[in-house]
């Protein structure tokens, strides 16, 4: 199938001319502004019932599911959730999905033989009736810099593309107009039940209310910390000095804190929102176990504040803490950052001469770098770059920031961000102190890039407020030495972790609550999952993280619920059969969420018996809608991790789905479902997130399941998705061993819970779309019942104010969660960036991987919101309008051929990778699970590896040598280069290993040398190779070593354990080997040459 070497067929270069033609020149730039804005508005203002947007289709069994007890929660799921994300009444008015637009017809053809695919993509694009007319251009929802924009000065509208229209409405409301946001906040204040009313009573001796900022509405519930960050940093012309909040750090004294916790004041906060933000006290309510508040820092306040540097809780294999500040007589003085240090800076350019360098790709074909793409260094005075935040936890598509929307307009090049915020870390700085610096205008944390006008005053570098240093900070606890705030690590790490005071607190921290529950029907039992999760829940039952307060329970189901009484003192589990699924209700709920510690042999009981109590079931049906009613009762009093495991379409009760997959329809790229057939899921994901409860799903399944439905589930409450298709115990022993492999990660990793996360970022920047598996509450706040260090954010940004007074921007990502100890904690990661004034400078600074990556999150929406071939078109004409205006506006002579900047030389490749990658790519062969799954996966992942799904690296290893070796632990790894993904790099005399993150492929070639055979495989000669082989053994032979090690340490680079395949001549996994070599040309796409070839010719038009 790949024809490799066919540079530039004919049948394709005809195609690529009949494209030409077909291509319309770029219009006016679309934004999404003024036309959102005022459909949106309007929308909201005229029916705030949300029912009324919602499709009639819907077939409405909710209402009379109204949980009881829990009917706040349903009007505030109904409420929320009615605005399904696929809304279809909702994205036809809105015109333009919240991302990419594509200019209709510069997709390239695929190769003209194949008749099926060329029949695709191209002319596809104005897909059913409900699409909007597409844009002429794509652009990224900058608003414009012109008039139009600004009907909201304050705030760019955010659009919640990773949720929910509705949400978006919801925030776009917020965002400034106050007549607006009131209506905006009456759906609003329907929150989740533990967000009781607002505060009545304030804290005695703390400073009043502040009157609500200006530019806020008067009826905003009076937060304790004023504007939320974004519109408190882009409002910052108006409020005047005098509406700014108390002072956090004047309220909380080391006295303070006493006695706030002893008076047992009434001051409650009323959302996370006011948390994060806010700067009140809150002291806990006054059933608090005093064992939580101890470990929460109340126990403090006669003690000097003491200073960690912890392994994380629950992080397994981290090395002992130990401190690992600059403690030394360190030569850092802080002075003003800016303008002294950036002069310096241009003055020593910080770029490589080869990356000022231009690139012709038609004539330099191997860009790849044969060791792995780092990021590019921003180009900072040394003195700041070395305390900036790590790339892998956080890193921005552009390092030099454009000074106005007008030059980022003109780059046509994505701005924003990618986060890892949990990511796991050896080293982390972990602060308990009384008091957390805080600015006390946007609550931006004091960070390495403030400026310290003197000993005893900062000004915050997010909105420039001249803040006091308080008293405490002025002692370093680490040098031991009074006066040197600056020195402080909070002032020295980019990336810290502060132990949360009470305040930070709605409610006492939640204990670690573990729900599973198992499909249990006939269809399930023949798969024999549930042998192996049972067995690993008994392995890692200890390592789950928690501490003596964790909980846990079960639930299964087939056509009924059943639940498991673990009370301590019984002999063995009771099982528990409701059968009425319209009107799920909990038998005695107190005996089914346990402690585990209490119970543990009781769970390990029903751990051994599950497997075998259903083994001669013939209960064909599956009533996952009813049971994960009855999970989100059972779990709502406290929160936690719900984990499902689901082997079929759900086929009773609510959330009951229908098979909507066509095979014969795969390739129609318009036609695919993948938007949801029902808003149950979302809705009850809603609630869930409410009550701070996540769900994790796992998909173990053969048929289409409907997982464009199912993943609603854990797409917004902040869980995620896993899919093991055709698990099959017996007949897939591969899927079995990834399954045990990935839940002894999932089980054991690190887990927080109850979190929210905001991002801020320096006066004159918004973000306005954000990307990846939460839901957003008020405008900007994400809302994570669950947060694992696996996942992946990405957001969106616009230069709202010009920047030319700014020399340096920084972004801020303040994520608050509980740990499974039931401590508070708050990581914190800042991220510092230059400004520059000039197209050339915004293209030397970009970050190609970033790009692509936020270019990928835009896509899966547009496919949703659109169709995946307007996606598709919007892919490549990221490329070819970037290139065009770098070649229209910054090159100073036309050269031919196609002339990049060296940052972006990767560019059109890693594009031609996402169109060949399973979320995107066209042709018959991708079941459409398969797909959506690869687009969960693309919204979760962080950006490393989604990077390697989509470009994956090759390695030759039949001839690994120890040069350029990696030394660790007296280990020896080798590096082999990395080579272009290509057939014309392989050889049938070797072996050839490719990374694609989730999996590892080992292509042995036909005439592979003898040595490498016996030496590494372990096998006679090449016939004797097994058909499936999934594990190398470890053979006593210096390159058996070798190669074993190399492999262990990529897998050791990320989380899950990527499954090995050995792959010969007649392998099944053969197919999925040759479709990752993205250079070549296959049935549906183009050649890497041919497409550069197609970005060239729109370029040069
Ligand atoms: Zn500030």
């Amino acid at each position: 199938m790949a024809q490799p070497g066919i540079p530039a067929a004919r049948g394709a270069a005809a195609g690529l001319q009949a494209q030409n033609g077909a291509a319309s020149a770029s219009g006016s730039p679309y934004t999404n502004g003024p036309v959102q804005n005022t459909l949106m508005s309007s929308q909201v203002s005229s029916g705030q019932g949300y029912d009324s947007q919602l499709p009639g289709s819907y077939p409405r069994p909710m209402p009379a599911k109204t949980l009881n007890p829990f009917s706040a929660q349903s009007n505030f799921g109904g409420s929320q959730g009615s605005g399904q994300t696929l809304n279809r009444p909702l994205v036809a008015s809105n015109p333009v999905p919240p991302s990419l637009h594509s200019g209709p017809s510069r997709m390239p053809p695929p190769p003209s033989q194949n008749p099926t695919a060329t029949s695709m993509p191209s002319g596809s694009f104005l897909p059913g009736t409900n699409v909007p007319p597409p844009p002429l251009n794509w652009q990224y929802n900058y608003p414009s810099t012109g008039p139009q924009t600004n009907h909201f000065p304050h705030i760019a509208q955010p659009s919640i593309s990773g949720n929910t229209n509705l949400t978006a409405d919801h925030q776009y409301v917020s965002s400034g107009d106050p007549a607006l946001q009131t209506s905006f906040i009456k759906p609003g204040s329907a929150l989740p039940l533990q967000n009781p009313p607002l505060p009545t009573t304030f804290q005695p001796g703390a400073p009043p209310g502040p009157p609500p900022a200006a530019g806020l509405p008067p009826n905003r519930p009076p937060p304790a910390a004023g504007p939320p960050p974004n519109r408190g940093l882009t409002s910052q012309k108006t409020p005047p000095r005098a509406a700014l909040p108390p002072s956090f750090n004047s309220a909380v004294s080391h006295d303070g804190i006493t006695a706030n916790a002893s008076n047992g004041s009434m001051v409650t906060h009323s959302t996370y929102d006011e948390i994060e933000g806010g700067g009140f006290l809150a002291p806990q309510p006054a059933n608090q176990n005093p064992q939580t508040s101890r470990s929460v820092g109340y126990a403090y306040p006669s003690l000097p504040p003491g200073y960690q540097n912890t392994a994380l809780p629950g992080a397994a294999g981290m090395p002992p803490p130990s401190l690992n500040y600059p403690s030394g007589p360190q030569a850092f003085t802080q002075t003003p950052l800016g303008a002294n240090h950036l002069t310096a800076s241009m003055s020593g350019l910080s770029l490589h001469p080869e990356g000022l360098r231009v690139v012709n790709l038609l004539q330099e074909r191997n860009m790849l770098p044969s060791t792995p793409l780092k990021p590019p260094v921003p180009n900072l005075h040394e003195d700041i770059q070395k305390l900036n935040c790590n790339p892998e936890l956080f890193r921005c598509t552009l390092t030099s920031i454009p000074q106005t929307q007008a030059l980022l307009n003109k780059a046509k090049l994505p701005l924003g961000l990618l986060l890892h915020p949990f990511k796991d870390l050896v080293q982390l700085p972990v602060v308990t102190s009384s008091t957390i610096v805080r600015c006390r205008s946007c609550r931006t944390y004091i960070n390495p890039f403030v400026n310290f006008l003197d000993q005893r005053r900062w000004k915050c570098n997010l909105c420039y407020r001249v803040n006091d240093v308080p008293e405490e900070f002025m002692y370093n606890p680490l040098t031991r030495v009074y006066g040197e705030p600056h020195k402080r690590p909070e002032v020295q790490n980019a990336t810290i972790e502060f132990m949360a005071p009470s305040e930070y607190m709605l409610r006492p921290p939640q204990p670690p609550v573990y729900l599973f529950v198992f499909d249990v029907s006939h269809n399930a039992i023949e798969t024999g999952y549930l042998n192996s999760v049972c067995q690993s829940l008994l392995d890692n039952l200890d390592l789950l993280p928690g501490n003596t307060r964790t909980k846990i329970g079960f639930i299964t189901f087939d056509s009924t619920i059943h639940f498991y009484s673990l009370q301590e003192g019984l002999s063995q589990p009771q099982m528990l059969i409701v059968s009425d699924i319209d009107d799920v209700f909990i038998p005695m709920p107190e005996n089914l969420l346990v402690n585990l510690n209490e119970s543990k042999e009781l769970v390990q009981d029903l751990l051994k018996t599950l497997p075998q109590m259903f083994t001669k079931t013939l209960e064909t049906q599956s009533a996952l809608g009813p049971a994960l009613q009855a999970a989100f009762k059972l779990i709502s009093p406290t929160g936690g991790r719900i984990s499902v495991f689901q082997t079929q379409l759900p086929t009773l009760g609510v959330g009951a789905l229908k098979p909507r997959e066509e095979p014969n329809q795969r390739s129609s790229a318009k036609e695919i479902h993948l938007t949801p057939s029902t808003d149950f899921y979302k809705k009850l994901a809603l609630d869930c997130s409410g009550q701070q409860a996540a769900v994790d799903l796992f998909l173990l399944s053969g048929q289409y399941s409907d997982l464009a439905s199912l993943g609603c589930i854990s797409r917004y409450s902040a869980g995620s998705v896993y899919y093991y298709p055709s698990y099959h115990h017996q007949h897939n022993p591969v899927q079995v061993q990834k399954l045990q492999k990935e839940l002894q990660r999932y089980l054991t990793r690190k887990i927080g819970f109850e979190a929210v996360m905001r991002i801020r970022c320096t006066k004159g920047l918004s973000i306005h779309t954000f990307h990846g598996n939460f839901f957003v509450r008020s405008t900007d706040l994400l809302s994570l019942p669950n947060v694992n260090p696996d996942a992946g954010y990405a957001v969106q940004m616009s230069v709202e104010e010009s920047l030319t007074d700014t020399q340096l921007v920084s972004f801020q990502s303040a994520l608050l969660y509980t740990s499974s100890k039931g401590e508070r904690r708050i990581r914190v990661h800042t991220l510092c960036l230059p400004v520059v004034s000039t197209l050339n400078e915004v293209f030397l600074g970009a970050d190609v991987q970033a790009i692509s990556g936020l270019l990928a999150n835009m896509a899966v929406d547009r496919s949703v919101t659109a169709s995946l071939s307007d996606a598709r078109d919007a892919l490549v004409n990221a490329v070819i309008d970037s290139l065009s205006a770098y070649r229209s506006s910054v090159l100073s002579s036309q050269q031919p051929g196609l002339m990049v900047p060296f940052s972006l030389r990767l560019f059109p490749l890693f594009v031609l990778a996402l169109l060949k990658q399973k979320s995107f790519q066209t042709g018959t062969n991708v079941r459409l699970d398969e797909r959506i799954f690869a687009m969960c996966q693309v919204k979760n992942q962080p950006l490393v590896h989604l990077m390697l799904t989509t470009h994956p690296s090759l390695y030759r290893v039949d001839n690994l040598s120890d040069e350029g070796a990696l030394n660790i632990n007296d280990r020896t790894i080798p590096q082999p280069p990395i080579l272009q993904l290509s057939v014309e790099k392989l050889s049938r005399d070797g072996a050839f290993l490719m990374d694609a993150g989730s999996v590892l492929m080992l292509w042995v070639g036909k005439n592979c040398a003898q040595n490498f055979l016996s030496q590494v495989l372990g096998v006679q000669n090449y016939a004797s190779i097994p058909q499936t082989m999934t594990e190398l053994p470890e053979l006593d032979t210096p390159e058996s070593a070798r190669t074993v090690a190399f492999i262990s340490w990529l897998r050791e680079q990320r989380p899950f354990f990527p499954i090995l395949y050995v792959i010969r001549e007649e392998s099944l996994m053969k197919a999925v080997f040759l479709q990752n070599l993205v250079e070549d040309r296959t049935e549906s796409a183009l050649s890497y040459y041919e497409f550069l070839l197609h970005i060239q010719q729109q370029v040069n038009k």
